[in-house]
């Protein structure tokens, strides 16, 4: 109550904020009058002078204070821009359609942009010209020449966006590009360096992996920083799609997969469950009607963990009685006391599928079913026990302890990927439906985002659920991929020294942009007073009444040709809407995954008299929904959502589609309780004792603002698992954001370097003494085993400091034979090639030990803290090896064979032994076939006693003469005359 009254004294913190800026609105005004009197050219000057002017000043930070000066002017120049488009009645094309400029901002619009200047999300509704809004930011931001970005949710936007608001930009004498998806790297690199570009989160996030993770070479690279983004519909592109992270992957090099090896088997087990639930549930309606409601709510609720979509169960869930017996069974289950019977219940099924959860665990019976000869080939043994029954064991010598414990770690990994690829089968067809989860395209399963219903080709389910989905569906089972380079969404755009956002529904979510982004919400008032009425939801019991009740209402408003837009939350119910329509014979478009292309254009024509549009709930978003003639005496769009979302946000978004502009509009929401959400997260008793008290007749519905509420609490349930999902994927992303900082900075190092040479010498420096200390620095010190190293490595032997000379000599040498530039990116191959063979292994790792720490969690452990220390190792070692790889790299790589032999005959005889037994030929290795340097492999000598060092090096004659006319030991199909035996 107090709270309350504050409020209305001073104001929420928002109106507070909004207040201070409203002196600013106040001078872009009067400068927008004074530059009315401004020729074109002199009103252009400006942008040139304040570049040339910013370009001077070389902190970042110095910039951005001389961009907080000049805003004021900034953004009227951007305003008064627009008046003279629009005087002149401006006509281009956009996107191939002919359009007028009519367009000068409003003074909320000027709000927008200096809340977007300021780096925060500015929540303004839908239709109020969000994309005007971030000219006044882009303009002003771009004037540092470090460039600045918009990201939209489409390819299809940025470029309608681009074309339109680049009549602005190109007014004022800045350059625009736009980013598309068949776009070369050339082209790309063009759009980067313009002034301003636009494109979208997923084409910036992989053009930042390949850049940074991909490339070898300066001119493969087309970013250039990170300085300002405006992130357009920020919610769904920030939370929405920040569950599934950005991911190149290739074939993995080792494949170990059994997806379809035990396809047929989990097919069959599948149906046996089914089968065995369907009586479960049949013995339900028996045990009802005898009036024994404990034992039938006992069985639903084993159907429930079973087969939760059981059509017998769903259907039974629909009376309130059995309803409630089941809830209480569930409830009784949980409790600490009855866990034992909770594990009987479940050891009575073949498997165990949680909803909620996303997880599917095999019984006993199932494990006898897939493996009757040995049920614990899906258990994990217990390898801590085993390693001390080994080490207690007296019989055996240390060396067959370690082989026992090798093998009984490798059995483990074995039967963990086993058990790890039947639960992801299981997965699979218990809780993926197609044409809801995932659509089929030319034979490929597509991942349909359930928010958005898009599809998103080129996304893959990772921990082989993606492999498991196509084995299910009988596609091309692609090769087990690996990652070659991911990024979280999150990481990628906390890359940018100042982030902004603009959408219409942020509110709900503040409070994760705040703790992930930093980014804070400023709700700007609308342009014009808002007429939207929203009213109540109407719930019925099932499905069925609902839909029913929801093609009355359309029915209806058609008649009187009022526009109607359905909102679905799924490509199947659009689809179940769109069949109800056609038996009605009312004409209507369907918007969905499937349908991606014509999408703006339908949702554009959605408020023409007469129409009727039926959406996934955010397809066409971006586009504006016009009224058409005479709509606005109907009362304007009408916005019906056939389920409420998961997220309180997306049904706001949905009815923001109607009432823009101050037009006239409502909506309504449709939900039954057979609803998912109400299903899993709805305050299932007492939504029940509600429906026993009025007694609900068939078709009958409930309607009260009260019921909202509960609804919405169901909503903030889920709201709040999702936040924590999405907060898990980013805490395990950050540990993975440090490592690849670190290698991503270094990879740039060696591609920018002029000097590679001297990075490689880094690594001699840092790794020699590294291996001396390995060996020599311990309790028993082992200079055989560091002579070894040294000879199998390196041409040469003797002392640290000896050594670290010796092969930089040795190294000049070999590389003066060598023509000038082919040893510079020979030198940056050897680098580059280490970094990535061994990043790519390392990132494989870091997969399996993501999830390998979730079995961990069940001794009691915090997986996060796990991986962390265990990436944190694995990192270290990585780094290492990278630099050991170089090195054994150094003399077995040339640009040149001949350079080659060259240099083998100026080594000192001593050196050579005269037979030269192992010496490999050149072309017996297989990584000559390597793209820069071919090989010569060296060989180890045995070192037959400390005081003498000898090196096995091939003999010269040994690397078989080649013919010049002869093809190429190389292996690259040229002669070698033309190849490596070219002369320089
Ligand atoms: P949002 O992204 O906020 O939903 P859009 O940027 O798509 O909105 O713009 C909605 C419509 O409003 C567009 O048709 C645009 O032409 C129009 N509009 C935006 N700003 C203005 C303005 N200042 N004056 C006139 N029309 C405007
Ligand atoms: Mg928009």
């Amino acid at each position: 109550m107090v709270g309350w009254i504050l409020k209305k004294i001073l104001g929420s913190k928002n109106q507070r904020e909004l207040r201070r800026l409203s002196p600013i609105v106040r001078r872009i005004n009067e400068q927008d009058e004074q530059l009315k009197s401004l020729s074109d050219d002199a009103l252009r000057a400006k942008t040139a002078a304040w570049k040339e002017e910013l370009s001077k000043i070389p902190s970042l930070e110095d910039q951005w204070k001389k961009l907080d000066e000049i805003l004021p002017e900034a953004f009227a120049v951007v305003k008064n821009a627009a008046r003279r488009l629009k005087e002149r009645q401006q006509t281009f094309t956009v996107c191939d359609q002919p359009m007028v400029w009519d367009m000068v901002h409003f003074d909320v619009q000027l709000l927008g942009g200096v809340v977007l200047h300021r780096g925060r999300i500015a929540e303004m509704a839908t239709g109020e010209g969000k994309t005007l809004v971030a000219t006044l930011p882009l303009y002003l931001n771009a004037l540092t020449g470090r460039g600045a970005h918009l990201v939209t949710v489409n390819d299809y936007l940025a470029r309608r966006d681009a074309e339109w608001m680049g009549q602005l930009y190109n007014f004022l004498g800045l350059t625009v590009g736009c980013i598309q998806h068949d776009q070369e790297p050339d082209e790309r690199r063009e759009q980067y360096a313009k002034d301003i570009t636009y494109g979208t989160n997923s084409e910036f996030g992989f053009d930042y992996l390949r850049d940074n993770g991909m490339a070898t070479t300066r001119e493969q690279q087309v970013q250039r920083g990170y300085h300002y983004a405006i992130v357009d519909e920020v919610d769904s592109i920030l939370i929405d799609e920040a569950r599934t992270p950005l991911i190149i992957s290739g074939p993995a090099t080792i494949s170990t997969h059994q997806y379809d090896k035990w396809k047929p088997l989990i097919e069959q087990l599948v149906r046996k469950q089914n089968m065995l639930c369907n009586r479960l549930a049949s013995e339900a309606i028996g045990k009802f009607e005898q009036g024994d409601v404990e034992t039938g709510g006992r069985l639903m609720f084993k159907v429930k963990l079973g087969q939760p979509r059981n059509k017998q169960l769903l259907r039974m869930m629909e009376d309130p009685d059995k309803r409630r017996a089941v809830d209480k069974a569930e409830l009784s289950f949980y409790q600490d006391t009855r866990k034992e019977e909770l594990f009987q219940l479940k050891e009575e099924l073949f498997f165990t599928i949680d909803e909620k959860s996303n997880e599917a665990d095999l019984s006993e019976q199932g494990r006898i079913f897939l493996n009757p000869d040995d049920p614990n080939a899906f258990v994990l043994p217990d390898l801590i026990n085993e390693f001390t029954e080994i080490d207690l064991d007296q019989t055996l010598s240390p060396e067959e302890k370690d082989k026992k414990k090798a093998e009984r770690q490798q059995h483990c990994d074995a039967q963990a990927e086993r058990i790890h690829n039947i639960s992801q089968l299981l997965r699979a067809y218990c809780l993926f439906e197609k044409d809801v989860q995932y659509v089929i395209e030319d034979n490929k399963v597509v991942i349909v985002d359930e928010f958005t219903g898009r599809k998103m080709p080129g996304r893959r389910w990772s921990d082989g659920l993606h492999q498991a989905v196509e084995a299910k569906e009988g596609v091309q089972i692609d090769r087990e991929t690996q990652t070659l380079a991911t990024i979280t969404i999150q990481n990628y755009f906390r890359l940018y020294q100042k982030l902004a956002g603009m959408t219409g529904t942020a509110e709900t979510e503040a409070a994760e942009f705040h703790d992930i982004y930093k980014l804070d919400v400023n709700v700007i008032p609308t342009n014009r007073p808002v007429r939207r009425t929203d009213n109540n939801d109407r719930i019925y019991k099932t499905r069925r009444e609902k839909y029913n009740a929801v093609i009355k209402e359309i029915k209806e408003a058609h008649a009187k040709t009022q526009p109607v837009l359905v909102g679905s939350v799924s490509v199947e119910a659009s689809e179940l809407l769109s069949r109800m329509l056609k038996r009605e014979k009312i004409p209507h478009n369907v918007l969905n995954a499937k349908f991606h292309m014509q999408e703006a254009e339908i949702v554009a024509r959605a408020g023409q008299p007469g129409t009727v549009t039926i959406s996934t709930n955010m397809a066409g978003r971006g586009t504006d929904i016009k009224l058409g003639p005479g709509v606005t005496e109907l009362g304007g769009l009408k916005v019906i959502g056939t389920e409420r979302h998961e997220a309180r946000r997306i049904d706001r978004q949905l009815r923001g589609r109607c009432a823009r502009q101050g037009d006239p509009g409502a909506s309504r929401f449709y939900v039954s309780f057979e609803d998912d959400l109400m299903r899993n997260f709805g305050a299932a008793d007492r939504m029940t004792k509600i429906m026993e008290r009025f007694g609900l007749e068939e078709g009958q519905e409930l309607e009260h603002r009260w019921l909202n509420k509960s609804v919405e609490t169901a909503q903030k349930r889920v709201e709040q698992r999702n936040y924590m999902i999405r907060k898990r994927t980013l805490d395990f992303d950050d540990v993975m954001n440090m490592q690849r900082e670190v290698v991503y900075t270094y990879r740039n190092e060696v591609i920018d370097s002029e000097e590679p040479r001297k990075l490689i010498f880094e690594v001699i420096d840092e790794a020699v003494p590294a291996k001396v200390k390995e060996y020599l620095d311990v309790d028993e010190p082992n200079y055989t085993g560091l002579i070894h190293w040294v000879n199998t490595t390196f041409p040469l032997g003797l002392t640290t400091e000896f050594l670290i000379e010796k092969i930089k000599d040795a190294y000049e040498r070999k590389s003066s034979h060598e023509e000038p530039t082919a040893v510079k990116s020979l030198e940056r191959y050897i680098i580059l090639n280490a970094i990535d063979r061994l990043w790519q292994e390392h990132l494989y790792a870091m997969d399996a030990l993501r999830e390998g720490v979730y079995l961990r969690g069940y001794a009691q452990k915090d997986p996060l803290i796990e991986y962390k220390t265990e990436a944190y190792d694995m990192f270290v070692e990585l780094m290492a090896n990278i630099k050991n790889e170089v090195l054994n790299n150094l003399f077995r790589s040339t640009s040149n064979l001949q350079a080659f032999e060259n240099f083998l005959a100026t080594l000192p005889q001593f050196l050579m032994r005269e037979h030269a037994p192992t010496a490999p030929t050149a072309s017996a290795d297989a990584r000559m076939r390597q793209p820069v340097g071919a090989m010569a492999g060296v060989a180890a000598g045995d070192g037959d006693g400390a005081g003498e060092v000898s090196i096995d090096l091939p003999v010269r004659r040994s690397i078989p003469k080649v013919g010049r006319n002869e093809p190429c030991p190389c292996g690259s199909g040229k002669k070698y005359k033309n190849c490596c035996g070219r002369v320089a």
